[in-house]
């Protein structure tokens, strides 16, 4: 017999993963699928890690609603999640008469998509606040509302909690077929059958082909890959999220601190027609030297420790595309979810959750539902006392196996119990491999841990899934 739901969603990125946190709040069967072998692999890995004040949007458009509702709930979702998020504030700068118009119109569109604390100042003024602005600068809008987050802890956060409220994840399940029978939606994936009187759309960059598969191909999605340089700690320069003023491509290339304390400049915008190239090129390199050199004169390129790319999911509406298709009713899309959608998935999922009631689904409120999930101890946060207390309890907190960062085996372990399966896994829940040497001194250590906890032989493990091994034999073998 096939496993049956009420709502399956398709796609754990921020936003699949935050909607199923919000349905985790009622009495409903509810189905995380993904095709990738870990939560958060998509878009929602590789981004610029900005909460959004909201005034780059256009008026009335669902991407303006969902960007400031989803900035105003972002402080209570990360706090009962126990997510980094810092409200440090972001500048558009501006350098000269032209760029200025541009500042002005975007401070305009922000009052009418009624974003509050936001400021025009001369440059002067903005220098006095980020003293790393280039002197060229002449006039700057500040929103105060604008922050960063860790977008994969969001992702994976969402994720955990959902299952601790009853939300099962079923990975590695590449949805390739959906059809309805009665009243029932079959989605054929990973080699079996899954019913569900509901199927909510979120798989980013491929939504357009998942939306395909009931028949609605009323959209398309194209990938717009962004690239990035990511700087050592010790050479964080900025408190705030530095943007230029916005082209038709986007929001321009930005120079911002991370929660973690690094640096980075990015993303370049960059039309694409392959959906999983997340190449970095010599030519992405060079422009975001040049650009993010413009703002930050200072920023120092010679402490950059890695490159990556993200794709972006570019919707032919030209909107994010969220309701229930007019082909297919029982299909919920919350499609097409470009930039600010890791701003706007708190708001999105409460947007899903409205229509599936309106939809006809039943809600109700489950009496134990608990918002809190814990994270996973950071004995690299903890001081003296606290960090012999966890030893006490558990003496792999003792040994440290990523020296960069400082993570401990006990965090490693703590993170391949809740789900990682990959090098990649463990290090996105704890940082281990993220630290300046990027690997080279923790990957071996790691494997092994892995190999242990999961019994699996090192030759079986992956980077991030797939095809991706990290060992092929032994080298007498070879
Ligand atoms: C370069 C860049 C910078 C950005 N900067 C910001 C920012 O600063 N602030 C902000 O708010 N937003 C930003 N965004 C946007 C934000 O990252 C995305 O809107 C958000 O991550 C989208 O989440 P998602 O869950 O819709 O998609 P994804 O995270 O891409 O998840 C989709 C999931 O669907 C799965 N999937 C696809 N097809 C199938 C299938 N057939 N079967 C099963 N699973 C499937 C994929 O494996 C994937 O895990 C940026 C995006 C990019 C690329």
């Amino acid at each position: 017999m096939s496993r049956q739901y009420d709502v399956a969603i398709v796609g754990a990125g921020v936003v699949g993963c935050a909607i199923a946190r919000q349905l985790s709040r009622y009495d409903l069967r509810i189905a995380l699928i993904d095709a990738a072998e870990d939560v958060a692999m998509g878009a929602s890995r590789a981004n610029s890690a900005i909460v959004h004040a909201g005034y780059d949007c256009p008026p009335g458009s669902i991407e303006a609603r969902m960007n400031v509702i989803g900035n105003a709930l972002y402080r209570q979702w990360a706090d009962e999640l126990e997510v980094p998020f810092k409200r440090c504030g972001s500048f558009v700068i501006g350098f000269g008469p032209e760029d200025e118009k541009v500042l002005s119109d975007l401070y305009d569109r922000g009052v009418k998509n009624g974003v509050p604390g936001m400021t025009l100042m001369p440059g002067c003024e903005a220098r006095a606040m980020e003293p790393a602005l280039s002197k060229d600068v002449t006039m700057a809008l500040f929103a105060a509302t604008a922050g960063i987050t860790c977008p994969y802890q969001m992702t994976i956060a969402c994720a955990e909690n959902a299952r601790e409220n009853g939300a099962e994840w079923l990975m590695n399940h590449p949805v390739t077929a959906m059809r309805r029978e009665g009243d029932t939606i079959v989605i054929t994936a990973g080699g079996e059958e899954i019913e569900a009187r509901y199927v909510v759309n979120a798989a980013g960059v491929f939504s357009d082909e998942v939306s395909r598969m009931l028949g609605d191909d009323s959209f398309t999605v194209r990938p717009r890959k962004g690239e990035y340089m990511l700087l050592d700690r010790k050479s964080t320069c900025v408190e705030t999220v530095i943007f230029q003023t916005p082209s038709k491509l986007g929001k321009g290339i930005l120079v911002s601190p991370t929660v973690d304390g690094n640096m980075f400049a990015g993303p370049t915008a960059v039309d694409m027609t392959d959906k999983r190239d997340t190449s970095v090129t010599p030519e992405g390199i060079a422009q975001l030297t040049a650009m993010s050199k413009k703002s930050v004169p200072g920023i120092d390129l010679r402490s950059v420790i890695t490159s990556f790319a993200g794709v972006r999911a570019q919707p032919s509406t030209g909107d994010f595309i969220i309701g229930a298709s007019k082909v297919e009713p029982r299909l919920i899309q919350a499609a097409g979810i470009c930039s600010p959608g890791l701003t706007s998935a708190p708001a999105i999922a409460g947007e899903i959750a409205r229509i599936l009631r309106v939809s006809g689904l039943s809600m109700v409120e489950k009496a134990g539902f608990n918002p809190h999930r814990s994270a996973i101890p950071e004995f690299r946060n903890l001081n003296g006392e606290q960090r012999a207390a966890l030893i006490e309890k558990d003496a792999r907190y003792g040994r440290v196996i990523c020296r960069c960062e400082t993570i401990t085996e006990g965090e490693i372990v703590e993170a391949i119990r809740r789900g990682a399966r990959s090098l990649d896994g463990v290090k996105r829940r704890t940082r281990a491999g993220m630290g300046r040497c990027q690997g080279g001194f923790c990957s071996p250590r790691v494997m092994e841990i892995l190999s242990r906890e999961l019994n699996v032989p090192m030759t079986e493990l992956t980077k991030f899934g797939g095809e991706s091994k990290l060992l092929v034999g032994k080298l007498k073998e070879v």
